[in-house]
């Protein structure tokens, strides 16, 4: 299914369309929670983004099983071996670019796109390069 199919799907036989209890921090509302209840799962429902977790995430992960193995140094070449990074400003040793999959930062221009990311980098916040060690 394609990111832009994928939200027609809720609330349709292909999702559990499961739902929250009731949350109290939000004025009792419930909350969906989606899932794929066909062949190929949730991924069958997603919205196809592209995202690495965040690099600590990996390496407390490989620090908890205690398997260096499991640490985001030692995956990146997992990472890169999966994709076809189609992007001007991507160093090859980030991204793979002969690999399967094929990821394209988005082209969507939203009206409030610049103005927002002006404000997080205002308060501190450093315009990431997507995809990398730190996703966000
Ligand atoms: C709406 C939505 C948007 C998402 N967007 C993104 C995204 O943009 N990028 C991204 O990386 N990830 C996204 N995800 C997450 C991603 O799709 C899931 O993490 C991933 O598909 C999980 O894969 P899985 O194989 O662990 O589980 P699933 O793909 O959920 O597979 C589980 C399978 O088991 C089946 N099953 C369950 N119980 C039983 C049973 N008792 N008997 C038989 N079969 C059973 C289910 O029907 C399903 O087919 C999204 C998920 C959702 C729901």
């Amino acid at each position: 299914m394609s990111s832009s199919g994928a939200p027609f799907l809720h609330g349709t036989p292909a999702e559990y369309n499961y739902k929250s209890a009731p949350q109290a921090a939000l004025d009792n509302r419930e909350v969906p929670n989606y899932g794929g209840k066909l062949l190929s799962g949730s991924s069958g429902v997603n919205y196809g983004l592209w995202t690495r977790g965040h690099s600590s995430d990996y390496d407390a992960w490989a620090k908890h099983v205690g398997d260096e193995r499991r640490s985001y140094a030692n995956l990146l070449k997992y990472f890169k071996k999966t994709e076809n990074y189609q992007c001007s400003n991507v160093g090859s040793e980030v991204h793979g670019v002969d690999e399967p999959i094929s990821v394209i930062h988005g082209t969507k221009e939203y009206p409030l796109r610049m103005e927002i990311l002006n404000a997080l980098q205002q308060r501190g916040l450093s315009q990431a390069r997507r995809n990398q060690r730190r996703p966000v």
